[in-house]
């Protein structure tokens, strides 16, 4: 990581790591001080991965200094990266965080309560690959790719874990440009996920009027909006 890696936030050259078993974090930035949690394994990640003590993460959560995660999938034979991407932190909410069974009475740690991270809970924009199938991604499009959803970070979580499900609602209808119709389709999903609003519809399109006004789409004409593409 320190020789290799630079940091998506800032692009400085410079990731140190902490001491061993830090409970904060595995990695900084000492140019932005950014902070950074990895994880790595053999296999491929798949829809969850193993995390830390689930009131760790929650607290973390809740006091808006939980980390930046890496993921690192690596090939042992070949001694390579296979993939390597960053979900940063704004991409966090309490709905991605998913309760382990507590350890049996028979554990070291009895009672203690893990956690998983739910990657296919996460959209699209929240996984930036660094190396992707064995290959770098431009240092500019991982950085330009960050930059993208930092608006995340000045939203309070209720705010933020709107805008993430209105962001997969829009990324998984699977085409860069798409009308409002194609968004309300996901009404009913949408109502589920928060059964206090009554006007999930209006609070669509004002997720919508936020995403635009942030950059991350733009408006094309009345009810037809386009995905800002990768460059
Ligand atoms: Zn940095």
């Amino acid at each position: 990581m320190g020789d290799q890696v630079f940091c998506p936030n800032c692009g400085g050259e410079k990731i140190r790591s902490f001491p061993n078993n830090s409970p904060v974090a595995d990695f900084f930035c000492t140019s932005c001080n950014e902070e950074y949690e990895l994880k790595s394994q053999k296999s491929s990640f798949g829809r969850k991965v193993l995390d830390g003590s689930f009131k760790t993460k929650c607290e973390r959560l809740a006091a808006n200094n939980n980390p930046n995660l890496f993921l690192l999938n690596y090939d042992l034979k070949e001694r390579s990266v296979v993939n390597f991407l960053v979900v940063p932190k704004h991409f966090f909410v309490r709905d991605i965080i998913a309760e382990r069974k507590p350890l049996a009475a028979a554990a070291r740690r009895a009672g203690w309560i893990g956690s998983h991270i739910l990657l296919d809970r996460i959209p699209k924009s929240g996984k930036i690959f660094i190396v992707r199938a064995g290959l770098p991604e431009p240092k500019e499009s991982v950085l330009e790719k960050w930059n993208r959803t930092l608006f995340l970070r000045d939203q309070g979580l209720e705010a933020r874990g709107w805008l993430l499900e209105v962001m997969k609602c829009v990324e998984s209808i699977g085409r860069l440009e798409s009308q409002l119709d194609d968004v309300y389709a996901f009404e009913d999903r949408l109502a589920r996920l928060y059964p206090g609003n009554q006007n999930v519809r209006p609070k669509i399109r004002q997720q919508l009027q936020f995403l635009r006004d942030r950059g991350y789409l733009d408006f094309v004409s009345r009810g037809y909006y386009r995905l800002r593409s990768d460059r």
